[in-house]
């Protein structure tokens, strides 16, 4: 039996620092806070950008919530929940990063305040509960059906989703292409579609301008013809997918060759050639006149191909060889001996083009025809960034929409009509949860309370006005940030998918909640580095 009385007992390292209660809770609820304040500048149309430079010097320029916090060098633990919320937001529902965290922070914010009024955090942590599954059936019966295929209604969600980034003036321009990407990699059954969002490559290349920026139906890969005696272009292209080098091997171990003799060099040489020489046969003997490959090629093995007419791609990155792999349905071998003719793809072109002067590869109708690219163009390296940005935004809005055929109005609409029937339900819930509902109510406002200030308007002379028009006349009455103005966000054509919506008051609620269960923090003493 362990001798308890008269010992003290080190249960802890030295050095490790513990909060308890308040100060844990205030503590979190703080780290929390400041990241939700960081973001919340950009959100909306008017929002602004961040730039966000790294430790090597690099320049991010964004308004995407998630990006910013994924450059944040983020170390507090608390915060750190944050980024997470804008992670499942992204994973979920691909767009609203900013919006869930902005919701998070809020709710926080509320909850201190009841803290301070010795409210307990479970009756909060119980309020907030019920709060955000009603809020998911408030959302679900104010969702307006649409058709999931209606051309108008997606071009609008993809046009309000790719406002505030910078690429604005091309903002009708890349909502089309992501309508007609997501609409050809959609598969349709019984009226029901089915998007796999890994159809859609992005590929950037600067220069040029952001309306240079086109979809095609295959694969493009930034990369070139390896050797000037190949095709540059191949009809009915067999494909062959190699994920190793087409090179002799190095041996591993510190191995010394001794050649004595001009025969012996000569020999190992010529061994060194056959050994090429049979990788490009059994290529060539599968009957592929194509190949990519994920490292090198040997200058002699690209003789040898060049000499067969196969056109080769060397170094292609291991992502592109699986989107390769995707859209021609060859299957990627590691050993050049263990190929065979099954293991092929089919397109019906491989070409080599030049685009803003230098070489790619189009792989063009592809077996699988559901594998489409966006050629993001665009004056330099942080604009084509942030066209692709907001295009995977659109994309994945795209998709929520025809997937789910339910939208809602933008604009802070929907928020203010939570917010509104928050408060009735939690006249009906009654008790001390009232007070966190009512709470949880009136921190959703801070969406088009943010939207307004953001927009340089005055935030809560709008706020009041925006209210009394949408209890007036319904719930798609949101704030124009253009016009500064209540107006029906659904006539303006601000539309979002209510999976994002759904998704932004689920992620926000589950963070705040967690934060606030923690009522002792004990960290370890960091390692000196
Ligand atoms: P998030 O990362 O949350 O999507 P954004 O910066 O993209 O953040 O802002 C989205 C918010 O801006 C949504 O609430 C959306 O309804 C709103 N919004 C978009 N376009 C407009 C507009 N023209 N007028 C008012 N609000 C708009």
């Amino acid at each position: 039996m362990a001798q308890l009385a008269g010992q003290p007992i080190l249960i802890l390292p030295e050095g490790t620092q513990r909060y308890v209660g308040r100060d844990a809770q205030r503590m979190n609820i703080l780290a929390a806070r400041i990241v939700a304040e960081t973001i919340r500048t950009t959100l909306g149309p008017k929002g602004m950008d961040k730039m966000l430079v790294d430790s090597l010097g690099d320049i991010v320029i964004t308004n995407d919530g998630a990006t910013i916090l994924d450059e944040m060098d983020i170390q507090h633990p608390a915060a750190k929940m944050m980024v997470e919320v804008a992670k499942t937001q992204d994973k979920e529902a691909g767009d609203g990063t900013t919006t869930a965290v902005v919701i998070a922070g809020e709710l926080l914010k509320k909850a201190e305040e009841l803290l301070d009024q010795n409210i307990h955090p479970s009756i909060i942590i119980k309020g907030y509960t019920l709060a955000a599954q009603k809020a998911q059936e408030i959302l679900d019966s104010i969702a307006k059906d649409v058709k999931p295929d209606d051309e108008e209604i997606l071009l609008k969600a993809a046009m309000t989703s790719i406002t505030g980034k910078a690429a604005e003036e091309e903002r009708e321009y890349l909502a089309k292409l992501a309508v007609e990407a997501v609409k050809l990699v959609a598969e349709e059954k019984d009226g029901k579609y089915k998007v796999d969002i890994d159809n859609i490559k992005f590929e950037k290349k600067e220069g040029g301008s952001v309306s240079d920026t086109k979809l095609i139906r295959g694969v493009v890969i930034d990369k070139e013809v390896v050797h000037p005696g190949m095709p540059k272009r191949v009809e009915k292209a067999k494909i062959a997918l190699i994920n190793d080098a087409l090179e002799v091997k190095e041996t591993e171990t510190d191995a010394e060759i001794r050649i004595t003799s001009p025969e012996q060099l000569q020999a190992f040489l010529e061994q060194e050639e056959r050994m090429l020489k049979e990788m490009v046969d059994k290529i060539k003997e599968v009957g592929a006149n194509v190949v990519f490959v994920q490292k090198g090629i040997d200058d002699l093995a690209q003789h040898y191909l060049a000499k067969y007419g196969i056109l080769a791609v060397r170094r292609v990155k291991k992502s592109d060889m699986e989107k390769l792999a995707k859209a021609t349905g060859a299957k990627i071998v590691t050993n050049i001996r263990d190929l065979t003719p099954e293991d092929l793809g089919e397109a019906e072109l491989v070409e080599e083009r030049k685009v803003a002067g230098e070489n790619m590869i189009f792989v063009e109708g592809c077996k699988n025809p559901k594998a489409v690219t966006i050629l993001i163009r665009g004056g330099t390296e942080h604009v084509v960034d942030e066209v692709e940005r907001a295009l995977e935004d659109a994309v994945k809005v795209v998709k929520d929409i025809l997937e789910d055929g339910k939208i809602i109005a933008g604009g802070g609409a929907a928020e203010i009509e939570l917010s509104i029937k928050l408060d009735e339900y939690a006249k009906e819930v009654g008790g001390k949860e009232q007070l966190a509902i009512e709470a949880f109510a009136e921190a959703l406002k801070v969406i088009p309370r943010t939207l307004a200030e953001n927009a340089g308007l005055d935030p809560i002379e709008t706020l009041v006005k925006v209210i009394a028009a949408h209890k007036e006349k319904g719930p798609t009455i949101g704030i124009d940030v253009y016009e500064g103005e209540p107006a029906d966000m659904m006539e303006r054509g601000v539309i979002e998918p209510v999976r994002v919506k759904k998704q932004a008051i689920k992620s926000a609620s589950e963070a705040a909640i967690m934060i606030l269960r923690i009522d002792d923090v004990i960290a370890a003493q960091k390692l000196e580095k």
